[in-house]
């Protein structure tokens, strides 16, 4: 009997240290505190501007920031590529998005980031981003403008979003996202997106050393500043990071080619300077090689291919969304039929020099402090993201969470 008794005493006491560890593992996940991540998209910010303008609040950011000496953003180095490739963690091929307009044969429809029935049509949107993941494991989700999240992707959005509205203020997008921060726990988006085009638009219109350029600059600066310091209030912590698409480069309007008019009778051109997108629609007697081969025969300053054969370095040989022959352009030259050109753009290969490159700066808890590590291409934030986050990353993506994970603490 007392045998027994001192049996019982054991058992209950293993019991009760595995109830009791039990126990303070659920306290433990209580109190340890949701990571939340504020990923802030400025259209355009060449990888340089901080060094060259000297911005105010982001130059101390960048300084204090785990940050890289440039980002490299995927191939067509084109805004809604690659808004996509930085939350897909996915090359443009395999995200669907391979320009900001495009044909995609395989739907029978036709992409632009102008027409609001593309840009909500789930269809087009081949890789899930970041949200639809968090969604998908319960956790909230909000932007305040993104590439991709007007559309129900695999059926879902984010927690919260906004219809894209250019003329949006920068106040109503900083309130906008503090509203979503102050809301119950529960209901509060641990992964926002946000977007800013000023910078993008004025290097366009107005070139790299143009006042109405620095006017952007800061006044963005100036909207960074009031939205990290109101986000510091807060009584919990948020690590921000603020990425940008691509780079941005002046060029002389004289170097413009001018591509041959039976183009446009034989095939479906979309010319996106600077690249050039052609469709095969059974009109022309021409073999694609044919045409390949007559294009470059007269070209001085752009190459052609069928789609297969694009360089493997640009991670584009896999759809002929792209074009069953796509033409690029040599660095610092536009192609078209219409001789319109900007005072900058981007777009060019994003290899062989700096100009298309963009930023990435981080600070919060999950990051070093003052920390550089090199050049990186775009396709890697997401599995950093998720990471910080918690998110398991359930679905094909090309980028890779060692690469950049030497900025985290
Ligand atoms: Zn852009």
């Amino acid at each position: 009997m007392k045998r027994l008794l001192i049996i019982a005493v054991l058992l209950c006491l293993n019991a009760c240290t595995a109830e009791s560890k039990k126990a303070s593992n659920t306290v433990v996940d209580i109190v340890k505190p949701k990571p939340y991540v504020l990923l802030i998209s400025l259209d355009g910010f060449r990888w340089d501007y901080v060094d060259k303008y000297k911005p105010e609040f982001l130059s101390e950011f960048a300084k204090k920031s785990a940050h890289l000496t440039s980002l490299r953003p995927a191939f067509p180095t084109k805004t809604f590529p690659n808004h996509l490739s930085i939350i897909t963690g996915s090359y443009p091929e395999n995200h669907g998005i391979v320009a900001n307009r495009f044909y995609a044969p395989d739907l029978k429809k036709s992409y632009n980031i102008k027409e609001s029935n593309a840009v909500t049509n789930a269809d087009f949107y081949l890789r899930k981003p970041l949200w639809v993941i968090a969604e998908e494991q319960d956790m909230r989700t909000a932007s305040y403008f993104w590439p991709g999240s007007e559309a129900a992707i695999t059926g879902i959005y984010p927690s919260h979003y906004k219809t894209y509205n250019h003329n949006a203020t920068h106040h109503e997008r900083i309130e906008g996202i503090l509203n979503w921060y102050k809301l119950p726990s529960s209901e509060r988006p641990q992964l926002i997106t946000t977007y800013f085009h000023d910078i993008d638009s004025a290097g366009h219109h107005f070139g790299q050393d143009s006042a109405e350029l620095i006017a952007a600059i800061n006044k963005v600066d100036d909207t960074i500043r009031e939205m990290v310091s109101k986000v510091r209030l807060l009584d919990f912590e948020v690590n921000i990071v603020i990425v940008s698409d691509h780079g941005m480069v002046d060029y002389p309007a004289k170097n413009y080619e001018y591509l041959p008019t039976w183009l446009n009778d034989e095939y479906k051109v979309v010319a996106t300077n600077p690249i050039v997108l052609i469709y095969d629609e059974g009109k022309s007697k021409r073999t694609l090689a044919e045409t390949v081969a007559e294009l470059n025969q007269q070209a001085n300053h752009y190459q052609c291919y069928q789609y297969q054969d694009i360089p493997t370095k640009f991670n584009a040989s896999k759809t002929n969304r792209i074009g069953d022959i796509t033409c690029l352009t040599d660095k610092d030259w536009s192609i078209g039929f219409t001789g319109k050109t900007s005072k900058g753009n981007h777009g060019w290969s994003q290899f062989n020099t700096k100009d298309m490159d963009g930023i990435f700066y981080a600070t919060g808890p999950a990051f070093k402090e003052s920390f550089q590590l090199a050049t990186v291409e775009n396709v890697n934030i997401m599995p950093l993201l998720a990471q910080i986050l918690g998110v398991d990353i359930t679905t094909p993506i090309d980028g890779k969470l060692e690469i950049m994970k030497p900025l985290l603490k």
